[in-house]
């Protein structure tokens, strides 16, 4: 069994508690406007484009597929910028063992590990086997996902799956779908397992207040989620738009000030959400 993998991270700070090796696979099945790593949305159609762009010479064809040189890069990132199906010819195919074998390296330094994406739920059985030798070796386990496949589905993944990081990109459908091309029922009937089975480590809201009703959103959603605190202590983080990465037709929307963040998150505070952090 192999799936894509856009890159591993080997220390991160920022994807679950303590140090971390975070995973990101390839591919999503959503279309988030304000997606900040549009690279790892698609898979690879061997289409050349990048070949003829590389600055460095790093990228051929070879029998029809890209070929990728790490030696010759020098992480310009010209060859995503250029790539017309959101993908990158620097993507990896392996095994949940390969990708394993560079988590291990890592085990003194770190408490666990993360998958994101992409949308790292399209492979779930490659997160069951990588969590099995996570778990054996006393890492913990987090998903990080946008909640369009339902979790309730895969009991073998969720007995070694520590937490989900679950992103709610808007609490009502309409504006889910106009946010992410997508609807939002799964999403929210997740958000409601996860926290019922205490797997729901971290709800997330990108506040992007030119997309969509993000004060109207984020009271829906206080008001959805509170009754699930006394089940289980999830926190929420509230994130800032920020331009940075996104494609070019969706960079233009104003990034929300400090203030407004506040606010949202005191109305969380009204719900009786104590942790909950802005970014
Ligand atoms: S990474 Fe993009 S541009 Fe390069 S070959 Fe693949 S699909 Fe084409
Ligand atoms: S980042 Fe992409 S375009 Fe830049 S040198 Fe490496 S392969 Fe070539």
């Amino acid at each position: 069994m192999k799936v894509t993998v856009n890159r591993i991270i080997p220390f991160s700070s920022v994807d679950g508690p303590g140090n971390r090796t975070t995973i990101f696979l390839q591919g999503c099945n959503i279309n988030c406007k304000y997606c900040h790593n549009p690279e790892t949305r698609g898979l690879c159609q061997h289409c050349g484009v990048c070949v003829d762009n590389c600055p460095e010479g790093a990228l051929s064809m070879v029998d029809g597929r890209v070929s990728y040189d790490l030696e010759k890069c020098v992480q310009c990132d010209t060859c995503i910028h250029v790539c017309p199906h959101d993908s990158s010819p620097r993507t990896q195919e392996l095994s949940p063992e390969e990708v394993y074998e560079r988590v291990r390296k890592q085990i003194p330094f770190i408490r666990g590990i993360s998958v994101s994406g992409g949308e790292c739920m399209l492979q779930p059985a490659f997160l069951t086997e990588l969590f099995r030798m996570a778990k054996a070796d006393g890492l913990t386990t987090l998903i990080d996902s946008n909640g369009t496949i339902p979790f309730s589905e895969y009991p073998e993944l969720m007995d070694v799956t520590d937490g989900v990081m679950l992103d709610i990109k808007a609490f009502d459908c309409e504006e889910h779908k106009k946010v992410t091309d997508a609807p939002n029922e799964v999403v929210l009937s997740n958000a409601v397992w996860l926290a019922e089975h205490a797997k729901l480590y971290e709800v997330r809201a990108v506040i992007v207040p030119d997309l969509y009703d993000t004060e109207r959103s984020i009271r829906n959603m206080g008001a959805f989620l509170a009754p699930y605190l006394a089940v289980h202590a999830f926190r929420i983080k509230v994130i800032a738009y920020r331009p940075m990465g996104v494609r070019e037709e969706y960079a233009c929307y104003q990034v929300p000030d400090q203030e407004y963040l506040n606010y949202l998150a005191d109305i969380l505070r009204e719900y009786g959400f104590q942790n909950i952090i802005i970014i």
